[in-house]
């Protein structure tokens, strides 16, 4: 595994290259194991809007061409293929491939097949996705899985799943770079938060167009400026778990960790993002966090709603401290909900005000 910090992908006096692409496709295969749940989820973005970014609304971005399956003006079937199969023998580029959806292990798949998208023109065979892959991953300016299913496996690829899921680094490999030079770049969330998405395929696209550096990435290939905190710094609730106030059901405005969140070991940026527009955000709005951004999701966070193991410690550390701090905020409290004792209308001035500095 290789990261990419923002130091050498050069964001700090970055003066771009000036000689970027006018056009980019954007090939887009949700046919890996998935609900389609990604493409549905981008349709609330608005930082910025997919139909800005195709339309051609955001300054300095090279004209998009989307080909997704949910969002094509075709009638689908080999109308809708056409661009993937030009791409695949090198008549269609450069281009930006999407994956969304986890890799199953073609390898495993017995007399049959686990994907399919589209079928092969000489044998009538289904193609797979990893047949796909093969062709378009090598090809392909940039590579971008979206959601958790395609960065890492996701729910797919649970322990004692028949499939054999993997997330794309899994498949091409974690030192993978693209044509344009450019690892994986994952964008976890099940499914992807909105704009986490299209902010991060905005920066890919002003990189292609040499307005910009490539997008800084951590370890796991996840956008440092987006995954570089957790849950629980950006959370709502974060100062009733720093007073010790747990809720003991879902009912309750107070701190979840006892209920089963993970937000204080989870990197995601929901609660301080919101989901659509800035509203929501899992804990915020009392869902707990379930560490669905995460490269362990779901296996190391179930059973969901218990509490984390780690919790049993951390509540029971915080809470003669959040108590003993509660109690004295609270009388606190109580003297700053009065008023100073020298706001009245005698006939005398008691401010402390000293006469000496009278004309
Ligand atoms: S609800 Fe979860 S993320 Fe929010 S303060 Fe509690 S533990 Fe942290
Ligand atoms: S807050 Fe937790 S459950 Fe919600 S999107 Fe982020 S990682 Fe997933």
């Amino acid at each position: 595994m290789t990261g990419v910090s923002a130091v050498e992908a050069g964001v700090n006096g970055y003066a771009g290259t000036g000689d970027g692409f006018e056009e980019m496709h954007i090939l887009w295969i949700s046919e890996g194991m998935s609900c389609d749940g990604d493409t549905v989820s981008v349709t609330a973005a608005s930082q910025p809007a997919i139909e800005d970014v195709i339309g051609g609304l955001v300054p300095g971005l090279p004209k998009v061409h989307l080909y997704n399956k949910v969002l094509s003006p075709t009638l689908g079937g080999e109308e809708f293929l056409a661009p993937f199969r030009a791409a695949a023998s090198g008549d269609l580029e450069p281009f930006i491939l999407v994956i969304e959806g986890s890799v199953p292990n073609e390898k495993i798949n017995g007399d049959g097949y686990w994907t399919s998208f589209g079928n092969d023109p000489v044998t009538g065979e289904p193609m797979t996705l990893d047949r796909w892959l093969d062709m378009l991953a090598p090809r392909a300016w940039a590579v971008v899985a979206i959601g958790t299913c395609a960065a890492y496996g996701g729910i797919h690829a649970m322990a004692g799943n028949p499939t054999g899921c993997m997330g794309l680094a899994d498949y091409l490999g974690w030192d993978f770079r693209s044509a344009g030079g450019l690892p994986i770049v994952n964008i976890p969330g099940c499914p992807v938060q909105p704009d986490n998405f299209m902010e991060t395929l905005t920066w890919v696209l002003y990189h292609a167009a040499g307005a910009a550096p490539p997008p800084p990435l951590d370890d796991m290939l996840r956008p440092q400026w987006l995954f570089g905190k957790t849950v629980h710094e950006g959370c709502d609730r974060a100062a009733y778990y720093e007073q010790g106030d747990f809720s003991t059901d879902y009912n309750s405005p107070k701190c979840q960790v006892k209920i089963g969140c993970w937000g204080p070991v989870v990197n995601c940026n929901v609660p301080k993002r919101g989901w659509m527009g800035g509203v929501g955000g899992c804990p915020n709005v009392g869902g707990i966090c379930i560490a669905c951004t995460m490269p362990g999701f779901p296996d190391k966070f179930m059973p969901f709603m218990d509490m984390p193991p780690g919790a049993h410690l951390s509540s029971a550390l915080i809470k003669p401290y959040g108590a003993f701090i509660r109690r004295l905020r609270g009388i606190t409290n109580i003297t700053a909900n009065k008023e100073p004792k020298w706001r009245h209308d005698r006939e005398l001035l008691t401010s402390g005000y000293d006469p000496r500095w009278r004309p």
